[in-house]
């Protein structure tokens, strides 16, 4: 067997983190049985350890709570991360997806009480 891929092939699977600009990131699909159950599609980041969501799913329960709609920003307050919600799509009877795009710079951290 003859390695025949061009040095510079990535998979499409191959992210880069949007906080930190690093490439060492890990893909997890949505969707796909195997060893994780996953609902939401993400990737996460060996150098800065932040999660960063591509999909999340929400329950119409939760989507009603949320306010969540196109063109709003998505908090997710356990990575003080946040993302423009791109696009809501209904995939089930109680299921939705949100799409999500980082939003990143300076306004990334929010003023926050408590601190
Ligand atoms: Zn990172």
């Amino acid at each position: 067997m003859v390695a025949t891929q061009p040095p510079h092939y990535q998979p499409e699977a191959h992210r880069r983190c949007p906080w930190c600009g690093s490439a060492e990131t890990r893909f997890v699909q949505r969707g796909y049985t195997g060893p994780t159950d996953e609902v939401d599609q993400y990737f996460t980041c060996a150098s800065c350890g932040k999660v960063t969501y591509e999909l999340v799913a929400k329950t119409a329960r939760e989507m009603r709570l949320g306010r969540f709609h196109a063109g709003g920003v998505y908090q997710d307050r356990a990575n003080k991360t946040r993302y423009h919600v791109n696009r809501v799509l209904k995939v089930g009877i109680n299921e939705y997806l949100i799409y999500l795009k980082p939003i990143v710079g300076p306004e990334a951290a929010p003023a926050s009480a408590g601190m």
